[in-house]
């Protein structure tokens, strides 16, 4: 299986069942390896200008809407040395300047893998590549205030504000990532706030509004993207033997997506 993935709507399994559990556990304690569904290329939507996407597996949330839960475990992943990844990474460096881009980490949650994670953050800056990190928020506290200026952007993903719709669509509690998104605004870390939109799940107007007045006090979210809920990952769950609930739930409308840009518009955000 190529690392180079058509999109991250491929449907790739057990790429990593063959390494034996004390290299993964080496791998997660050292960031010599990491475990990724793919790299993509040519992505507009995940951070500024035209970037690189490397997919982790590994996901302790279990969201309604997961558009990819083959990257829920890691052993679905295929296992790649840092060198490889940022080998990789180095083939796009000139394209990537001149295209304004850069490497964005998603998954899956990267910081399950945390220590690979910054490693190649930290190849990719010493390459002049703009980083991001795409992220649920709940584990950032595995990374160090040095470690989190490693990522020139978080694109942080605030899901519901009541903590039991939270809990209801993801499985987790929502006060590890309000702690984290309070933090990255303590040391002014730039953020983008990400909002998957679905009808009936997420579109409560006041639940909505919470987010966007917590985003606007702030004070280093430069813009929210609000995502409307999509049925590209549908196909997948039923191969993984997962129950998917949104069977019979449409995306958003324009009308549903234009008020609630509007209201993260209301307090002052750029919203899109
Ligand atoms: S955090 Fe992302 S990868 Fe994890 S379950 Fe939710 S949508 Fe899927």
């Amino acid at each position: 299986m190529p690392l180079e993935g058509k999109s991250p709507f491929e449907l790739r399994v057990n790429l990593g069942r063959d390494v034996p559990d004390s290299d993964v556990r080496t791998a997660l304690a050292t960031g010599e390896m990491g475990f990724l569904h793919s790299f993509t290329t040519g992505s507009t939507v995940d951070g500024p200008g035209v970037r690189v996407v490397g997919w982790t597996t590994g996901c302790q949330f279990r969201c309604l809407y997961c558009h990819n839960p083959d990257t829920w475990t890691m052993s679905n992943g295929i296992p790649v040395t840092l060198a490889r990844a940022t080998e990789e990474l180095g083939k796009y460096r000139h394209g990537l300047k001149i295209m304004a881009g850069g490497f964005t980490l998603s998954g899956g949650e990267p910081l399950m893998q945390d220590r690979f994670a910054v490693k190649l953050f930290t190849a990719a800056q010493k390459m002049g590549i703009h980083t991001a990190l795409d992220t649920n928020g709940i584990l950032g506290d595995r990374l160090t205030d040095r470690e989190l200026e490693t990522i020139n952007l978080v694109l942080l993903d605030i899901k519901a504000w009541d903590s039991e719709r939270h809990r209801h669509l993801t499985g987790m509690d929502n006060a590890p990532v309000l702690d984290f998104a309070r933090r990255l605004a303590a040391l002014n870390r730039p953020v983008w706030v990400r909002f998957v939109l679905v009808p009936g799940l997420t579109d409560d107007a006041e639940d909505i509004g919470k987010i966007a007045k917590f985003s606007a006090g702030l004070g280093n979210v430069e813009r929210v993207d609000v995502l409307p809920f999509h049925q590209l990952g549908r196909f997948k769950w039923k191969p993984l033997k997962l129950k998917y609930t949104l069977e019979n739930t449409q995306p958003p409308g324009n009308d549903l997506v234009e008020r609630t840009c509007a209201q993260f518009r209301k307090e002052g955000l750029n919203a899109y």
